[in-house]
């Protein structure tokens, strides 16, 4: 079986330490929150805890407590910037479940009555774009 235990040396750790840029909507001592560079719908981010956790299965229930608040707060704020009907919340845990960063992280993606999400985003959204996105829902945080 592919799991495992938590790796720092994972490209999320150095998106917090700010050794890799992204545009970020929100941070504070608990999590930051960037824009996913490849986009399953406009306005899909991430919220990353700092401290370290794999996934859903080894987090501190404490540490998962103070970020799923968070979760839902940038959540409410992407889906009012982003005029969704909906959002659809997503965790991967392992491979087999679709994990590709172990780093934990909840995905928001916004959803829009009948449309589609992409399914196989194969390029990287435009910087510039990801940058207004990301300015739009900060200030609505
Ligand atoms: P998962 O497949 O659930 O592990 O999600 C990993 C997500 O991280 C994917 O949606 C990637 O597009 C995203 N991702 C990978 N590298 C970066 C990066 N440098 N900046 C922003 N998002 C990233």
């Amino acid at each position: 079986m592919m799991t495992g235990r938590y790796d720092p040396n994972n490209i999320f750790t150095k998106i917090i330490s700010g050794d890799i840029p992204s545009h970020n909507v929100y941070e504070d001592e608990i999590c930051i929150s960037i824009m996913d560079i490849m986009p399953e719908s406009k306005g899909h981010v991430l919220v990353i805890p700092k401290a370290g956790a794999r996934n859903l299965i080894d987090v501190d229930p404490a540490d998962l407590a103070e970020l799923i608040k968070r979760v839902q707060k940038i959540a409410v704020a992407v889906k009012k910037t982003m005029h969704a009907d909906g959002i659809l919340l997503r965790q991967s845990s392992e491979e087999v479940a679709g994990q590709t960063v172990y780093h934990l992280h909840f995905h928001i993606i916004p959803c829009y009555a009948g449309k589609q999400n992409n399914k196989h985003v194969t390029n990287a959204t435009m910087n510039e774009e990801l940058a207004e996105t990301a300015a739009l829902i900060k200030a609505a945080i």
